[in-house]
């Protein structure tokens, strides 16, 4: 019997695990770490041998092929033992995509990753077709089709999912936009990591359709040095396009094939200039997906916000709070603060992955009326804004509760507290999500 060892313990490993079990493989599962409850639940349900703490030898090297979870990376040592005796290697989305018939709508990119995946998958339920969502989102691809049966799936993936693909082909391919991100994994090449990212195309074929951000310079420079058989829909907000999604005046265009429609700017449930662009990918993924311009239209404006993302919190006496946790890069505090048409109490900070800030002093300039910081360590914020919002309109916070009493001090009626931190959070917070949900608590007690 064939023996696949799975590196990592998570939802991805464990997910591949169960799915190799179904499939009749001889599984090992091996995770460095400790493994949560709910994922050693399901390896004694299924049966499944597995060891925690550590890496034994002995059960690993002897893999004919091994499915390592997106967290680990290359450079580890029992990575880099397996690859040195030429054992086949390979991620959760190409082990699970050679079990799996359904079509694949897939979503890669640096940011808007989840926006658009959460929007496809809603504009397909509404379609009424039966569809998975899976990838980096709730439950994994692999165990889906271990345990399901989709005739579609919605996929959002990680660079790090298709380091490991070589087969993995979907149907429909979307990535966002490319800005510098998770460097550290790509050798502090950006080059790698845009080829990390195209690695979603490598296998499309001419019935398919790739997706894409054509404002985007970079993902338009790298498709002019690539052979791409797939038809091309590009969306812009910046010009008129043959084919694709474009703006004219306060609608969106949409036009695949010789099938146009629109809909109003006003009409999308949600804002901000960087959902436009989420919304146009959405929108011509449905469309090529087949799906009808009115479903389009009224999925597009009755979707619900999700946690974390510009999600609106409160109104505290005319002062409207935001929480905006996921926005963890400069990219994406730039969209979120480009949005704003009320002045901003901006709150930020936490752990910084080598920003440039300096890309936000004009919007700064613009919108901000105080800045208060909530991380260990704030001073490059300080250097990056102090001389713009004057050294009375900082503080320095370390705690949800704090920095929410310091933006109540700072806002009037009319105002926006924005939680829209450029950093990752793990200074002060387990995860983003514990600090947008710390932020709602504090709050909700003001
Ligand atoms: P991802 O899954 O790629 O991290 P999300 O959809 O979760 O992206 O959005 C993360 C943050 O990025 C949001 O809080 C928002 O501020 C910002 N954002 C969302 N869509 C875009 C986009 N198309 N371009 C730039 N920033 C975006």
């Amino acid at each position: 019997m064939k023996r696949i060892v799975v590196l990592g313990g998570a939802e991805s490993g464990v997910g591949a695990a169960v799915l190799a079990k179904v499939k009749g493989f001889d599984v090992f599962l091996s995770d460095n770490g400790t493994i949560r409850e709910d994922y050693l639940k399901t390896l004694r349900e299924w049966d499944i041998p597995f060891e925690q703490g550590g890496h034994t030898e002995s059960e690993i090297l002897n893999a004919d092929e091994v499915i390592k979870s997106p967290g680990i990376p290359s450079t580890a040592p029992m990575v880099r033992k397996l690859a040195g005796q030429g054992t086949h290697i390979i991620s959760e989305i190409e082990f699970a995509s050679r079990y799996d018939n359904a079509k694949k709508i897939c979503i890669t990119g640096s940011n808007g990753k989840t926006t658009t995946t959460s929007l496809i998958y809603y504009l397909l339920q509404q379609a009424g077709l039966n569809v998975g969502l899976g990838g980096n989102i709730g439950k994994s691809y692999a165990l889906q089709v271990a345990t399901e049966k989709h005739d579609y799936y919605v996929l959002e993936i990680s660079s790090f999912q298709l380091d490991d693909a070589y087969d993995f082909r979907p149907d429909i391919a979307i990535i966002t936009n490319i800005t510098p991100d998770h460097l550290n994994r790509y050798d502090h090449k950006f080059e790698n990591y845009i080829q990390a990212k195209f690695r979603i195309t490598r296998n499309l074929r001419p019935e398919d359709c790739f997706i894409f951000d054509s404002d985007d310079k970079i993902t338009v420079e790298h498709l002019s040095k690539i052979v791409m058989q797939a038809k091309q829909l590009p969306f812009t907000q910046e010009k008129q396009l043959a084919e694709g999604a474009w703006l004219e005046g306060d609608r969106m265009v949409v036009k695949v094939d010789d099938d146009e429609s629109s809909i109003f700017l006003k009409e999308l449930a949600l804002g901000g200039r960087h959902n436009v662009y989420n919304s146009m990918a959405a929108a011509l993924a449905a469309k090529a997906a087949g799906i009808d311009n009115r479903v389009i239209r009224e999925s597009l404006s009755s979707f619900q916000p999700i946690e974390h993302r510009l999600e609106p919190v409160l109104n505290v006496g005319g002062v409207q709070y935001i929480n905006d946790s996921k926005a963890t890069n400069v990219d994406s505090a730039w969209y979120a603060l480009e949005c704003q048409t009320r002045p901003v109490v901006w709150i930020v900070g936490g752990k910084d992955k080598g920003n440039d800030y300096s890309v936000l002093r004009d919007l700064v300039r613009q919108k901000v009326k105080a800045i208060v910081c909530l991380g260990v360590d704030n001073s490059r914020i300080h250097e990056a804004f102090e001389d713009i919002v004057g050294k009375d309109r900082m503080v320095d916070t370390a705690s949800a509760e704090d920095c929410v009493k310091a933006c109540a001090a700072f806002a009037e009626d009319g105002d926006v507290v924005l939680l829209s931190p450029c950093c990752a959070s793990f200074d002060l917070f387990k995860s983003y999500e514990d600090r947008g949900r710390q932020f709602k608590e504090a709050v909700r007690r003001l």
